[in-house]
């Protein structure tokens, strides 16, 4: 689903490196974890993917189902199946809830040459994925996630990730700032995506998310490289001894 080579990316402003060489092969049907100490690249990865300005590849390459991701558009990948669940979702005021999601959803079928969902259809979607993340109706009709919690936030991404449907998902820390209630929310909501023809790629600090969003293979990255891959045990390593130790014994 998703093979990153050798990517190495610096700051468009500043001659600062911060990606120095992952490399990451995500299976369709799989789902992969990626913990590491703060300020070793993870965001940077997700941005770079998105396709977020500001940043400069300077090596290695990014595709999605053999598509290469670094020489499209922004809309062109979320067009292509690839969605990203940020660490501060964005607030975008005077755009209401449902119209944002009625209009991504139909600008992705129409890239994908399908038909729009009717009016009657998408509402009716809409309230049941809605109902499951308990937002409620007058958070579809307020303005995209203005005034929202952090935990509404999150939710509300989830929605969106399940309303589009795509392909591969990658969530940057969606579990920071959620309380027990709104993380188990988010899990179920993403578990219920989970599905063969479709790869997870999830951000995290805690291995308590990865006791619900349980992953195939948990990654751990440093100073803008993996640098140790396992199993959901490397998560509980790293919950009990934090980093010290993995890090010296790749040094
Ligand atoms: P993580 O998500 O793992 O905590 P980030 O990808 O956010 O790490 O950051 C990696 C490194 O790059 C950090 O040292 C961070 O300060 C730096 N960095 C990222 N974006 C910028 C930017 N726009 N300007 C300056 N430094 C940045
Ligand atoms: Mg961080
Ligand atoms: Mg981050």
């Amino acid at each position: 689903m998703l093979r990153i080579k050798n990517l190495a990316v610096k700051l468009e402003e500043e001659d600062k490196q911060i990606l120095r060489g992952v490399d990451l092969t995500i299976g369709a049907g799989e789902v992969h974890a990626i913990m590491g100490p703060n300020g070793s690249g993870k965001s940077t990865l997700s941005y770079v993917l998105a396709g977020r300005e500001g940043y400069e590849v300077t090596e290695g390459s990014a595709t999605l189902e053999g598509e290469e991701l670094l020489e499209m558009e922004p809309e062109e990948r979320a067009a292509a199946g690839l969605f990203l669940a940020f660490q501060y979702p964005v607030e975008i005021p005077g755009v209401g809830n449902m119209t944002f999601l009625r209009t991504a959803v139909n600008a992705q079928r129409k890239a994908r040459g399908e038909e729009e969902m009717s009016a009657g259809e998408f509402l009716k979607v809409v309230r049941e994925k809605a109902k499951k993340l308990k937002i409620d109706a007058d958070m579809l009709k307020r303005p995209v996630n203005v005034g929202f919690s952090g935990g509404e936030k999150k939710r509300n991404e989830i929605l969106q990730m399940a309303m589009l449907e795509p392909k591969m998902c990658i969530l940057d820390e969606t579990d920071s700032g959620l309380d027990v209630d709104a993380m188990k929310l988010v899990s179920d909501g993403v578990n219920a995506l989970r599905d063969e023809g479709r790869a997870f790629l999830v951000i995290t600090h805690y291995q308590r998310l990865l006791d619900h969003i349980k992953p195939d293979v948990v990654h751990i990255m440093a100073a803008g490289r993996i640098v140790k891959t396992g199993g959901p045990e490397l998560a509980l390593e790293v919950e009990h001894n934090g980093y010290a130790d993995i890090l010296a014994e790749v040094q």
